[in-house]
């Protein structure tokens, strides 16, 4: 039986100071994405599941198992999509953004409105099908994968992303996260 485990974080509990402290990465990540992958690996032994793999799980599970699967991948994509000093969105995905919303300013406008909107738990995607970008906002466990497109950027907005640091400030982690997006990292993705 296959066995998930967390993967390391792609940079120190500091890295995204003082915009993401290490309080919250110590907690957001030793803790809540850990615990996905534990009860991710309690729930899945006499499941179809037992063998496949975390995207298989997300396409094809539903109620519990799905959601841990999820909240176990998109944790992991998270964390890839920032890095310590940001930048901007280069090559095909920089003319790709600015074709869809005119400007890159455009883009950040409706996705910050997106993320700020989204009632309760979840996460906001950009994320194309065969070239073609869009903006989604999915609650709770939500990954884009499952409706065939393929994940580019993601922001967590489940209250204990950014509660210790920011307490019922939703819009100030927002600000924050566009200082931390790993542009590099988000217009390679677009180009495979
Ligand atoms: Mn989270």
């Amino acid at each position: 039986m296959k066995t998930f485990t967390l993967p390391p974080l792609p940079y120190d509990m500091k890295a995204l100071e003082p915009f993401i402290s290490e309080n919250t990465l110590s907690f957001h990540y030793g803790k809540h994405h850990k615990a996905y992958v534990d009860k991710l690996n309690e729930l899945k032994p006499g499941t179809p599941f037992e063998d496949a793999g975390l995207e298989d799980i997300i396409r094809k599970a539903d109620g519990a198992l799905y959601n841990q699967a999820a909240q176990v991948w998109n944790h992991t994509f998270y964390w890839s999509c920032m890095k310590p000093a940001g930048g901007a969105p280069t090559g095909v995905l920089a003319e790709a953004i600015q074709e869809k919303w005119g400007s890159f300013e455009a883009f950040q406008a409706e996705f910050t409105k997106a993320a700020a909107g989204l009632f309760g738990s979840g996460w906001v995607w950009l994320a194309h099908k065969k070239g073609k970008l869009e903006i989604i906002a999915a609650p709770n466990a939500g990954n884009p994968i499952r409706d065939g497109k393929e994940p580019l950027l993601v922001l967590d907005v489940w209250e204990h992303a950014y509660y210790l640091d920011k307490q019922n400030r939703r819009p100030d982690y927002i600000a924050d996260f566009w200082k931390l997006v790993d542009w590099d990292a988000v217009s390679e993705r677009y180009l495979v």
